[in-house]
């Protein structure tokens, strides 16, 4: 799990925020009860006097034990009776786990990993997508080419798995509307929920980052979003082909591509071209150094979109 800083923090603000927030409720429920039932105020006063007692008195420590079991007895009966649930006073909690800590001794609690995976889920940009477009909701009867397409499924399901046989990175080509954006999504989900950190951006997008990041304002900024870039667990590359970059960016991205997969990063880049035109546009050296290191899916059949308005 490699998280960025701007996640962690996010999820720290959410966390923080949803202690408050049940503070605020138990504070609520207390007064609540307070009011409609006063004699529960009379019991907290007994069991506090008592309490200050059996710290003072150590000889009658069992007695006291004895006296505040049956002080807890009578307020849980005085709240039964009144229909509220006998531990009604006790805090509220959203994770009984950890309290709402976060943390069970040292290690993450289920509860914050959730909310640093929905803090991962809003930056990844899919967010909205991958609700629509998933494994589950993948259709291969819509598919032109059933039998073609259920084996590239079979082997996108396999990419997710660990100890794949299948190269780090995938490329997707073939023309528009052939699903590949679509498989991307489905993917991008499994890595985001089993805790990974996943980035979606099209190439366009990458290098007005990286001309922004080197040449115009609010470079720190754009510079920590590449970083995000470089070292995100899966990066998925959306239209390689369709930037108007060359020079500066061009090689810039490819770098980035380098440094992924020396370091074993994920990749998944789709596109329209096929290898004549990606020669082309970049260099056939440049295409071969990075795209040698990639399994190649090549996307077929009608243009799905017509079919699905
Ligand atoms: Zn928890």
């Amino acid at each position: 799990m490699t998280y960025p800083t701007v996640v962690l923090k996010k999820a720290a603000e959410q966390l923080k925020k949803r202690q408050e927030e049940n503070k605020q409720i138990t504070r609520e429920k207390k007064q609540k009860a307070y009011i409609e039932i006063p004699a529960l105020l009379e019991i907290n006063k007994k069991i506090g006097a008592l309490v200050k007692l059996g710290v003072a008195s150590e000889n009658k420590v069992s007695d006291v034990k004895q006296a505040l079991k049956e002080l807890v007895l009578e307020r849980e009966q005085v709240l039964l009776e009144k229909g509220y649930p006998a531990n009604y006073l006790e805090d509220y909690y959203e994770c009984p786990i950890c309290k709402d800590e976060g943390f069970v001794g040292s290690e993450p609690c289920e509860c914050y990993k959730k909310l640093i995976r929905a803090e991962a889920y809003k930056l990844s940009n899919l967010a909205t997508r991958i609700e629509k477009e998933n494994f589950s909701t993948f259709s291969i009867e819509i598919h032109s080419e059933q039998k073609y397409m259920e084996c590239i499924l079979e082997k996108a399901k396999r990419y997710c798995k660990k100890d794949c046989n299948l190269k780090n990175n995938l490329l997707f080509t073939g023309s528009t509307g052939t699903g590949k954006t679509f498989l991307s999504s489905c993917i991008a989900k499994e890595f985001l929920d089993s805790g990974h950190f996943v980035l979606y951006q099209t190439a366009t997008r990458i290098c007005n980052i990286i001309d922004d990041a080197k040449f115009r304002h609010d470079q720190a900024e754009n510079g920590e979003y590449l970083s995000m870039i470089t070292d995100c667990d899966l990066l998925i590359i959306d239209d390689l082909g369709t930037e108007y970059a060359f020079g500066y960016p061009q090689s810039q991205l490819f770098d980035i591509l380098e440094t992924r997969m020396l370091a074993g990063k994920r990749t998944v880049i789709s596109t329209n071209m096929d290898f004549n035109e990606l020669n082309q546009k970049y260099s056939p050296r440049l295409v071969s150094r990075i795209l040698g290191n990639y399994e190649v899916f090549v996307f077929r059949g009608n243009d799905l979109r017509y079919q699905n308005p």
